[in-house]
């Protein structure tokens, strides 16, 4: 479905991914692990159309992203959750949801793809009139996620949901996540949380200094003699 090959990204003139090869394939849930600085969200802004890239390839559905821009990467099924959330605190839940459904065919289908995300986050219904800057910091990431649900995603890319969230709804998210991929979305899912992560996925990676240093199902990378050192404490 998505296909990232010897991908490099610059800021600038700092290189913050070198020679990345990446593959989600449909139906699946596939993590991004890895330290603070590795590139991961610099990987999801260049998937995204908002970091160019200088070398390599991104298709999406065999169509090559290159000359896209952001808006019609998401037109194409492709929704970024950003990190720290970014909604639009004065606006109500709903507004923030509507904001979501800009893109013309999501527009269409707003109604049905509100009731979905009610369904499946039943609180937003609750608070759809309340400021998105009051919710719970749990709310705000469930609003967040529904607002990227809002687009008709294919691939829902989730940047670091777990921050500053509970052990307890950090537990729920990702409850969560498993829910919307059975509703036939793809997920990829940048998380410090490894050992959540990698119960819920089932192919994982993990990137360091900017490339990939390891990549498998994510019940091999659990069992990594280096992953269990380094990510998981053991
Ligand atoms: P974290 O888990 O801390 O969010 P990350 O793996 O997502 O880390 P990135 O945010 O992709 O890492 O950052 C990769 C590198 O690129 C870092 O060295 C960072 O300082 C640099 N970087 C990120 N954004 C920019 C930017 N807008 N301009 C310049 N350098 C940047």
């Amino acid at each position: 479905m998505l296909s990232i090959e010897k991908v490099d990204s610059y800021y600038g003139d700092f290189q913050a991914l070198r020679d990345v090869n990446l593959e989600v394939n449909e139906g699946k849930i596939v993590a991004l692990l890895g330290p603070n600085a590795a590139g991961k969200t610099t990987l999801l802004s260049t998937i995204s159309g908002m970091v160019p890239y200088r070398k390599g390839s991104i298709t999406f559905q065999g169509q090559d992203i290159n000359a896209m821009n952001p808006e019609d990467i998401v037109s194409m099924g492709v929704a970024l959750v950003p990190e720290g959330r970014r909604l639009f605190g004065t606006l109500t839940v709903l507004e923030n949801l509507e904001m979501g459904a800009y893109a013309k065919h999501a527009r269409k289908d707003l109604q049905k793809n509100l009731d979905r995300v009610y369904d499946l986050f039943p609180i937003l219904k609750e608070r759809s009139s309340q400021q998105a800057g009051s919710l719970s910091g749990g709310e705000q990431q469930m609003c967040a996620i529904a607002r990227g649900l809002m687009t008709e995603p294919r691939l829902l890319m989730i940047d670091e949901m777990s921050l500053g969230l509970s052990p307890v709804l950090v537990q729920e998210m990702f409850r969560m996540v498993s829910e919307i991929a059975k509703t036939g979305v793809t997920i990829f899912l940048v998380e410090q949380q490894v050992n959540h992560a990698l119960k819920i996925a089932d192919e994982a990676y993990i990137m360091e200094k900017g490339t990939v240093v390891l990549h498998g199902p994510s019940s091999e990378i659990a069992n990594d003699d280096y992953v269990k050192t380094v990510y998981l404490g053991k």
